[in-house]
């Protein structure tokens, strides 16, 4: 089977980790300090603060920046559950604006639903490619909106060159299966010196010195030993990115005449790190989605639907008071039509050329 995701837990990684061990010291350490610098100089900004999770991450940066209950966050609705549990989980209300052709939530979508409750915009940088910053950048000016971007799936992702998480505040995850995984693990950046204190202080209990409580805060402390598993990834992060790149341009030159799949592109002046590799299932595939995926797991291509609905579309967020429904045609649409496929740098160039055969052999 070849997977959707795989880690390369090697000698070095776990070198870095028996140091941790050896040490006897394994919460928040000097492995966290070292992670928190090294992932600030890769992503061109003054201050990351290392968290114990991304869903942390995001709930932190929202309470930093001040949301209260009844502000309101537009965000997308193609996303993984987390962005919206994050929004709940601060107290604040969610709003959803639609997707464009890059999976990504439509500027312009956003600017029509501004109103005197927005407080913040919370892009996604789905899959490893940035949203349209420019644009979404402008209309947070105008209203003076924060911009809190949901980075967990594009550490490094550069838009005009620019890294993702330097544009507003960026929230990052280290799961397991993510670009940069830790098993558990979030990273936060910012430009904001104050931001970044304040976010200090709350992560450690609101502690600014032993029993100085200066706010409500929380323990959303990262582990010396997750940071142990990083750092070694982050050193050679442009390696990995590299080799994500090269696997897409090959699945892309593989798939791209198929009838009925439309492959995923980078728009001008973006470049994606490509968390996953989605294509699209049109009505004009050979196969539908749903019976794509069961023959290409039958026959060992491992493969994903992120996102199988929009988030919004569960019961549970039905009714509930802090969401608003927007509807959303597209993203309800693409969520249909989607399907991942093995992108990770461990493939071989075998794998590559399995996964290709495969779904030219079902779909050709
Ligand atoms: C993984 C993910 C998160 C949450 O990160 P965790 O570390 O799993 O808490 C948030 N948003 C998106 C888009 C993600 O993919």
């Amino acid at each position: 089977m070849i997977p959707i995701s795989a880690v390369d837990i090697n000698e070095e990684i776990e070198a870095s980790v028996l140091e941790v061990l050896r040490s006897g010291m394994l919460a928040q350490g000097p492995k966290v300090a070292e992670l928190e610098n090294l992932f600030s100089e890769y992503s061109g900004v003054k201050h990351t603060v290392a968290v114990n999770n991304g869903t942390t991450a995001l709930v932190l940066a929202l309470q930093a920046h001040g949301l209260q209950p009844g502000d309101e966050v537009i965000t997308t609705p193609f996303t993984f559950v987390a962005t919206l549990n994050a929004i709940l989980e601060a107290g604040a209300t969610a709003r959803f604006a639609d997707i464009g052709d890059d999976f990504c939530i439509d500027p312009d979508a956003v600017a029509s639903l501004v109103n005197e409750n927005t407080k913040a915009i919370m892009p996604v940088h789905l899959y490893g490619l940035t949203a349209d910053m420019d644009p979404l950048m402008a209309t947070a000016k105008e209203h003076n909106l924060q911009v809190i971007e949901d980075s967990a799936q594009a550490h490094g992702a550069t838009y005009n060159g620019q890294r993702a998480g330097s544009f507003g505040t960026g929230c990052f995850s280290l799961y397991a299966t993510k670009n940069l995984a830790a098993g558990e693990g979030g990273l936060i950046t910012t430009n904001d010196d104050e931001l970044a204190d304040r976010m200090r202080v709350l992560r450690n209990q609101g502690m600014r010195a032993r029993y100085q409580y200066e706010l409500a805060g929380h323990n959303y402390r990262m582990t010396d030993v997750a940071a142990a598993i990083v750092l070694p990834q982050l050193r050679k992060i442009d390696g990995l990115v590299e080799s994500r790149r090269a696997n897409a341009a090959r699945l892309t030159e593989g798939l791209s005449d198929l009838a009925g799949i439309t492959t995923p592109s980078e728009p001008a002046g973006r470049e994606s790190v490509w968390h996953q590799y989605t294509v699209r299932v049109g009505a004009d595939a050979k196969l539908g989605r749903d019976q794509l995926i069961e023959e290409l797991q039958g026959r060992g291509v491992g493969c994903g639907i992120y996102y199988p609905k929009a988030v919004y579309d569960y019961d549970c967020y039905r009714g509930h008071s802090g969401v608003v429904f927007d509807p959303c045609p597209i993203a309800e649409q693409v969520a249909q039509e989607v399907v991942s496929l093995p992108v990770h740098p461990l493939l071989s160039s075998d794998d590559v050329d399995t996964v290709i055969s495969t779904m030219r052999d079902l779909l050709g």
